[in-house]
C-alpha cells in the first residue's frame, strides 16, 4: 500500500505547502501546531526512503503538552523541553473516500457549490397544464350539446307480440324431466377428466451464482496525522453467472373421457309460434297515428308472450334539419304533428326531447 508525503500550510507566517514529515515551519521555525489540516496534492509522489517510511509508520505525530514543540511518534521525549510524552495530545488520523481527498490547504469547494447552484430554467407555458386545457376546450365544443327550437316533423310507432304455442318437442338431457316421454338412450361423452399418463425426461437450463474470488481495489485514502496518506485498501467478492444443464421429470397428461346415459324425450313446451307486428307513422296534424297492440283470434293451446313498442319522434329545425329520438308513450300521445318543441342536440348527433 502506497504511502504518499503530503503537505502543510503555516498559520502563523502564511508559508503553504511545507513538506509533511517538517515539524517546523522552514519559514518562521514555529512548531507544526496540534489540529494541522494536512493535504495530499495530485502529483505527491509515493515515499520510497525506509527511514521515511518507517517513520510514516509509527504513527501520528504528537506536540508537546509543555512547550508545544512538534515530535515524532518515534521519539519517546520532547526535541525541545526533553520533558517525556506523557499525555500531550496527537495529531488526528482521519480515513477519506476516493473523492474526498483535500488536494490543497484551503476550502475552495465552497464556491464550486456556489457556481453549480444556477437558478433553475423557466418552463414554457405551453407545456403540461396549458396544452390540456386547450385540448379540453376543443372537446368541449365538439361534444357539448345545444338547444335549438323545432316542430314535430312526423311520428311512427311499432309494437309487437309474440304468440306461443303448447307442442310436443323433443330434447336430450342426463335424465328425463318430469311430463317428459322417452324415446331412446345411449351412452355418451359427459365430461372429460385429466389423468396422469407418464413422465417424460427433458432438460432446461438453470443459472446460479458462484463466487469465483475477491477484488481488492483503492477504497480511499489514511491521513496517518504525521504528514504522511496512505492508500486504503477494500475487498468484496466477485461473482459469475454460471449455466448448467438439468434434468428433470415432466408431468404428461391425457385427457379421458367420462360416459354416461343420455335420454332422448319428448316433452310439452311453451313455443314461439308467431311474432305479430303493428305499426303506423303520420307527417299531418289532421291524422294522429293512435298506437295499437296487433289483433289475434287465441286458439287452443295458443297464449300471448312477449310484448315490445317503440315510439318515434321526427323534429325538424329552424335551418330544414332533422332529428329523430325514440320517446316514451305520453309524450307520443301528447305531441301532434307541427308542435313547437325544444331540443337539445349533442354534436355527435343524438337528440333529447326537452320537457315544457
Ligand atoms: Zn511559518
Ligand atoms: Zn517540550
Amino acid at each position: 500500500m502506497a504511502i504518499r508525503e503530503g503537505c502543510w500550510d503555516c498559520g502563523s507566517c502564511g508559508s503553504v505547502a511545507n513538506r509533511g514529515r517538517a515539524v517546523n515551519c522552514p519559514r518562521c521555525g514555529l512548531p507544526r501546531p496540534e489540529g494541522t489540516r494536512f493535504y495530499l496534492p495530485e502529483d505527491a509522489p509515493e515515499v520510497t526512503d525506509e527511514a521515511q517510511l518507517a517513520r510514516a509508520r509509527a504513527g501520528a505525530d504528537w506536540v508537546c503538552e509543555h512547550c508545544a514543540a512538534s515530535a515524532s511518534a518515534q521519539e519517546a521525549d520532547c526535541p525541545g523541553c526533553g520533558a517525556p510524552r506523557g499525555a500531550s495530545g496527537t495529531q488526528e488520523v482521519h480515513d477519506y473516500g476516493p473523492d474526498e481527498i483535500p488536494r490543497d490547504g484551503g476550502d475552495r469547494r465552497a464556491a464550486a457549490r456556489a457556481a453549480a447552484a444556477l437558478p433553475a430554467k423557466r418552463r414554457s407555458p405551453w407545456t403540461g397544464r396549458g396544452v390540456l386545457a386547450a385540448i379540453a376546450a376543443m372537446l368541449w365544443w365538439f361534444l357539448a350539446p345545444h338547444e335549438v327550437s323545432a316542430v314535430v316533423d312526423a311520428k311512427s310507432w311499432n309494437r309487437t307480440l309474440e304468440v306461443q304455442a303448447y307442442r310436443t318437442v323433443r330434447e336430450s338431457d342426463w335424465a328425463v324431466p318430469a311430463g317428459g316421454r322417452e324415446v331412446r338412450s345411449y351412452r355418451a361423452i359427459r365430461e372429460y377428466r385429466q389423468v396422469l399418463d407418464h413422465y417424460e425426461s427433458r432438460e432446461r437450463q438453470v443459472s446460479e451464482r458462484v463466487q469465483t474470488g475477491t477484488r481488492t481495489y483503492t477504497c480511499g485514502t489514511r491521513d496517518l496525522g504525521n504528514g504522511h496518506f496512505e492508500d486504503r485498501t477494500c475487498t468484496e467478492p466477485e461473482y459469475e453467472t454460471r449455466y448448467r444443464t438439468e434434468r428433470y421429470q415432466e408431468p404428461i397428461y391425457r385427457q379421458e373421457p367420462v360416459y354416461a346415459t343420455k335420454h332422448d324425450y319428448d316433452i310439452e313446451r311453451w313455443v314461439r309460434d308467431t311474432v305479430l307486428a303493428a305499426a303506423g307513422e303520420a307527417d299531418e296534424p289532421a291524422e294522429p297515428a293512435d298506437p295499437a297492440w296487433p289483433v289475434t283470434q287465441l286458439r287452443e293451446r295458443q297464449r300471448e308472450g312477449e310484448r315490445t313498442e317503440k315510439y318515434v319522434l321526427r323534429f325538424r329545425d329552424e335551418d330544414g334539419d332533422t332529428y329523430e329520438s325514440p320517446v316514451a308513450l305520453d309524450q307520443f300521445q301528447k305531441l301532434r304533428v307541427g308542435a313547437p318543441v325544444r331540443i337539445k342536440v349533442s354534436r355527435a348527433g343524438s337528440v333529447e326531447l326537452l320537457q315544457e
